[in-house]
């Protein structure tokens, strides 16, 4: 099937992008258009050609599934097709509706007029992928809308509504309806006036100030994009259509496009939005899977993480039963629930009516009674194996039939907690990361016996409440916490060692991570650990590892919530500053352990800490609990503060080179006494060996 659509109006000819769902611009497309442009130009009676899309897109840009393939490069590229529509000598119409973003709005600048529908959503995106415009849109979007206007779109890939063009060149008209019908009488009376075809490349840029607006744009952009290299470049690139001619702008933004198309840094976030793409793709869970309703939903628990859950379906118009165990209990929570909407409100974000809607949706109760009618109930109560049983031998003693049972456990085994029901296949792990009406990630937990349609309607879900879900099979922290436990355990070792907490959390905030380990640490509460290692050498019938993190807990630091940590605190503060207490804490630690603290430079600190993440991510991905590389990177992003620069540890680790991992792996497991989960992967290895990479 072709990829553009032509038509006869009389004497105009409608060229229609016919490729769903956004009219992507792909090899096809690009040829076709042409072939279209050229039987319009050969048709005697063609007077005029209109472009257009559909309601929903003119064109969403470059074609993602051809990206980083040969045919995003096959002839005629992009350039070439703009430069046919800009130098027709018959007139060229754009019409424009739904999304016009990247290349679709580049190829909107070639053409001679342009007909915008209102509400259509323009945007020049790129820099967001670590690029900047590659066809033209740096040097006509000046032309068309000022400089100043142009940059600010380029630099931020913000989308703005048509409406905004009302004025400018990018804009000959906008209305409110369909632009086709609007785009073709326009074209008939460029025809009968004999009006001139507006090429954009003949206008010159207005900016009095040009020179001193652009420093000042650099300088600003600079302060604000320290890892991205693309964001200068689109000024750069921008600053071009001020004084060179217009050819030589356009070939110098085409080598910028293709030099930051190979930095890593924009490989990495092209990583991230095909990953982020990818994720939401079940390789044995047909797209066409039918979804169970869900209209209703329970939460049980009002504590930290219930409250967070509760709001985000809230946000989006889905009621909700909260539970609770007491009225005391119930009653904070709401309290939290409507303290973090007025704040929201007070920052501008939310208008009154808007906090008193969203908490008209929520139901608390103290009785099971109220769950018999929801669709899903998101258990977020106590991390006890005991009380998880109990809460979901009751739900499956109330709730109707088909209702999905999820838990929020984060280290639990989710079948253990299926088994105690008589409908596991009902059962699944929704987990959420704190806080969790702020962060983007949701694992979402697959357990030997959840039905596919259960997991289909969840990812369904998830994106309703606007979250990134990754599916992760069952295992002791799944994907994010399990990996999370080794980074830990490799932090804690550089302390043993001879390093200081805030050499180590310094180390790997200048790699890039939101928060060091151990501020990270305080932040979520050192006691939360400490149960869980007291929980797993109860169940191995083991000692416990003796730790500095135990000593501290033991002296009632627990972090942030405490005043102390492995850091202080002063009141009502959330800066942390170095403790000498922590200090001698950890001296006496190494001397009972006949340690001889030695010297540890930062490049070996995030070798290790990182380093341990791949390796673990690397048998996560063996065991297949993830189910691609891609995935542990999303999560890592996404819920971990990894820097998006660096596309997470998997393509981070790619990027360094397999063979350079195992090497340093190997030397930190011949250390003596050295843990066993320092060996090497036996995927890394395998990778490593045939030369291949996780992604
Ligand atoms: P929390 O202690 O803040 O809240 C738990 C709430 O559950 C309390 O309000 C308690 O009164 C209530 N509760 C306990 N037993 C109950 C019962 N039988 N019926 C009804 N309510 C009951 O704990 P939290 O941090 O919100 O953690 C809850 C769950 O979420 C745990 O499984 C935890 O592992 C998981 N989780 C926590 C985090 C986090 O960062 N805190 C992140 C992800 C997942």
């Amino acid at each position: 099937m072709s990829s553009t659509r032509y038509e006869r109006q009389g004497r105009v000819a409608v060229i229609t992008l016919a490729h769903p769902p956004i009219n992507g611009i792909s090899a096809a497309l690009r040829s076709s258009l042409l072939d279209h442009l050229d039987l319009a130009l050969a048709d005697p009676e063609v007077q005029a050609v209109v472009l257009a899309g559909n309601e929903r897109a003119f064109s969403g840009g470059a074609d993602v599934k051809e990206f980083g393939s040969p045919l995003a490069l096959r002839e005629p590229r992009l350039p070439a097709v703009i430069a046919a529509l800009e130098s027709s000598p018959k007139p060229v119409v754009a019409a424009v509706a739904g999304v016009c973003m990247g290349g679709g709005l580049e190829l909107a600048l070639g053409a001679h007029y342009r007909v915008l529908k209102a509400d259509a959503q323009l945007a020049l995106p790129e820099v967001k992928l670590g690029l900047l415009p590659g066809a033209g849109g740096t040097q006509r979007l000046p032309r068309a809308i000022g400089l100043e206007a142009a940059l600010n779109m380029i630099v931020s890939g913000a989308v703005l509504p048509g409406a905004r063009f009302k004025g400018t060149a990018l804009a000959d008209e906008v209305v409110d309806g369909d632009p086709l019908p609007a785009a073709i009488a326009l074209a008939g009376r460029v025809v009968d006036e004999g009006l001139p075809l507006k090429r954009l490349r003949d206008l010159k840029v207005a900016e009095p100030q040009a020179e001193a607006f652009l420093q000042f744009a650099r300088n600003s952009v600079a302060a604000t994009s320290k890892h991205f290299p693309a964001p200068l470049k689109c000024v750069d690139a921008v600053s071009l259509s001020v004084g060179k001619r217009f050819d030589e702008g356009l070939r110098l933004e085409r080598e910028m496009f293709l030099s930051l198309m190979n930095t890593p840094e924009s490989r990495a976030l092209r990583h991230v939005f095909a990953a982020e793409r990818a994720a939401a793709k079940l390789p044995d869970v047909p797209d066409d899977t039918p979804l169970r309703t869900i209209a209703r939903v329970g939460v049980i628990g009002a504590g930290t993480m219930g409250g967070g859950i509760t709001m985000n379906f809230l946000n989006v118009g889905i009621p909700v039963v909260l539970l609770e165990m007491k009225q005391e209990a119930l009653d904070k929570g709401l309290a939290t629930i409507r303290r973090n909407y007025d704040n929201s409100a007070k920052k501008g974000k939310l208008k009154a009516e808007q906090v008193e809607q969203r908490m008209a949706l929520v139901t608390p109760t103290l009785s099971y009674d109220a769950f018999k009618d929801v669709d899903l109930v998101i258990e977020a109560v106590f991390e006890n194996m005991d009380v998880k049983r109990q809460v979901f031998e009751t739900l499956d003693a109330v709730c109707k039939p088909g209702a999905i049972l999820a838990s929020n456990t984060s280290y639990l085994n989710l079948d253990a907690i299926a088994a105690t029901t008589r409908r596991p296949q009902d059962v699944i792990g929704l987990h959420f990361f704190s806080p969790a009406n702020v962060m983007k990630l949701l694992e979402v937990v697959r357990g030997a016996k959840t039905a596919p349609d259960v997991l289909a309607t969840c990812m369904a879900l998830a994106r309703r409440i606007k979250k990134v879900a990754v599916v992760s099979g069952v295992c002791d922290g799944f994907i994010g916490n399990r990996m999370l436990a080794r980074y830990g355990a490799a932090a804690a070792g550089l302390i043993d060692a001879g390093a200081l907490p805030q050499q180590v959390d310094g180390a790997l905030q200048a790699f890039g991570m939101a928060m060091g380990p151990f501020r990270m640490g305080d932040l979520a509460g050192l006691d939360i650990g400490w149960a869980t290692r007291k929980r797993r050498a109860a169940e191995a019938g083991v000692a416990m590892t003796p730790s500095v993190a135990d000593r501290l807990c033991e002296a009632g630091r627990f972090g942030q919530k405490t005043g102390a940590g492995w850091y202080r605190y002063e009141a009502g503060r959330r800066d942390p500053l170095p403790d000498p207490l922590t200090v001698g804490l950890i001296e006496q630690f190494r001397h009972d352990r006949g340690i001889t603290p030695r010297r540890v430079d930062d490049g070996e600190v995030v070798e290790r800490c990182i380093y341990a993440l791949v390796n673990e991510g690397a048998r996560i991905l063996a065991e297949g609990i993830a189910a691609r590389a891609s995935d542990i990177d999303v999560v890592y992003l996404n819920g971990y503060g990894f820097p998006a620069h660096r596309g997470g540890p998997m393509l981070y680790a790619d990027t360094v080179g397999l063979p350079t991992v195992v090497r340093a792996l190997r030397r930190f497991a011949a250390e003596p006494g050295a843990d066993a989960s320092w060996q090497p992967a036996t995927l890394l290895l395998q990778l490593a060996a045939e030369g291949k990479t996780f992604n």
